[in-house]
């Protein structure tokens, strides 16, 4: 067993389901991430995509005004700055949770793994002659025949089920979700109308992923994207930062020693929240502070982090935490070792937080912005606060950030939501209007 770098009173509110915020003891720490991955992969991962734009267009005209880039807008949140940021310095938030295609932050790397397998196949079996030929070609029945003969797999909470189900489908690909007890059906709903094979488990996350690899390895034809374990993912994800660079330019923000840049990042099993901070920590370094957010049920993130390079991920389960949690996109129990591994000298901090919270911020989010997302997303509201906590502060001290609070630029990445039926998303407000009552 690994050894973990929390101390006591930490372990103490992580068993009892307290918030808290963890800070990184290995943060900036150069032997904490001894196979740190080449960022050159980003720059290749988004080369990937405007390859493939102009056949996304074909696939989803809804992405044509964007030249098929699947990206959200970065809003600047003036009013629900006064009421979420006690640290002074502007808020935005990132829209993921209105990504097209996939309707979450699941869309950039899903999307980016699905097409890296079709890319390969079709150049192997010569459909495309190269990567400069046109990928519009992959939508003709001789393309559509040869994926059909394959199937892409995956596990998922939903989410990232959604994102290759819908874009596997849309390839032509024989696409097979395994979803976990976590699952909502709505969206089980949704893939199945598009002929994507969903099967459900009664098991969290980490058994869907287990049984639908297991099931995917079996047979040579099947491509499993393995949420755990994928560097394809991973870069995906991670192009995010190169878009938000080319918005925060445009938005006339600087990022540098006296203009710090925070963005807080909702964790599951880390590959989404951990791509995109390798992302801007490539482009920004020590200016950027990047802190993940977990439920107090599911800080499974926060165990993988405090553990030494190159172990084994500490389940949520071994302090009698049972992912009791309304945020399904954040409900996993083991971080994905990889992305601990890639990233463990990155990452600023952890904080976790209630679904009480959760809540309270989807309400916020409501009434202040007319933003309705799904409460996996809202946890990212609560990033400023938490920084206002004597250990954020001790955080902010001891990186001399004080002093240049007033010219901050403060990031919720809201990563899901927009896919969310009206139904679903009216008993989410409802249950926050009660708790804020
Ligand atoms: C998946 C997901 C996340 C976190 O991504 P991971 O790669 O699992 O860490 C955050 N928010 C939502 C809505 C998600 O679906």
């Amino acid at each position: 067993m690994t050894t973990l770098n929390i101390t006591a009173q930490e372990k103490r509110q992580i068993s009892a389901g307290e918030p808290l915020v963890w800070l990184n003891p290995m943060y900036q720490s150069a032997a904490a991430a001894p196979d740190a991955p080449d960022a050159s992969a980003i720059l290749e991962a988004e080369s990937r995509l405007l390859r493939f734009a102009p056949l996304l267009i074909e696939l989803f005209p809804e992405l044509s005004a964007a030249d098929g880039l699947i990206e959200s807008p970065l809003i600047e949140a003036t009013v629900l700055n006064t009421e979420i940021n006690p640290l002074a310095g502007q808020l935005f938030l990132k829209a993921d949770h209105a990504l097209p295609v996939a309707g979450s932050i699941k869309a950039r790397g899903g999307i980016h793994e699905v097409l890296c397998f079709a890319e390969k196949l079709a150049l192997e079996k010569g459909l495309i002659s190269d990567t400069s030929d046109d990928y519009r070609k992959l939508t003709a029945k001789d393309a559509r025949a040869l994926f059909a003969e394959h199937q892409i797999a995956v596990g998922s909470t939903g989410n990232l089920g959604l994102s290759i189900g819908i874009i596997g489908a849309a390839l032509g690909f024989n696409a097979v979700v395994h979803m976990s007890s976590d699952a909502k059906d709505w969206k089980k709903e949704r893939l199945r109308k598009r002929g994507v094979t969903v099967v459900e488990h009664n098991a969290d996350y980490g058994a869907a992923v287990a049984a639908g690899r297991a099931e995917s390895d079996a047979d040579p034809k099947s491509y499993f994207v393995d949420d755990e374990n994928s560097p394809r993912l991973f870069m995906g994800y991670a192009v995010a930062a190169l878009r938000l660079q080319r918005q925060l330019a445009d938005a006339g923000i600087p990022v540098d020693a006296d203009h710090p840049l925070f963005v807080y990042l909702p964790a599951g099993v880390g590959g989404a929240p951990g791509g995109i901070t390798f992302g801007l920590k490539s482009l920004f370094g020590e200016h950027v502070h990047c802190f993940f957010a977990e439920p107090v049920q599911a800080p499974c993130m926060l165990l993988g982090m405090a553990g030494e390079p190159g172990s084994e991920p500490t389940p949520i389960y071994d302090f009698d935490l049972q992912i009791d949690t309304d945020a399904d996109g954040l409900a996993v129990g083991t971080a994905s070792q990889w992305v601990c591994d890639a990233t463990r000298d990155l990452l600023s901090g952890v904080y976790t937080a209630t679904d009480t919270q959760l809540y309270q911020q989807l309400l916020k989010l409501k009434t202040l912005q007319d933003i309705e997302v799904e409460p996996s997303a809202a946890i990212s509201c609560l990033g400023p606060t938490m920084l206002n906590t004597e250990v954020g502060k001790h955080y902010l001290d001891s990186h001399q950030l004080r002093k240049c609070l007033k010219n901050s630029t403060h990031i919720a990445w809201l990563t899901g939501g927009s896919f969310v039926p009206d139904k679903e998303y009216q008993h989410f407000l409802d249950i926050a209007i009660k708790i804020s009552n």
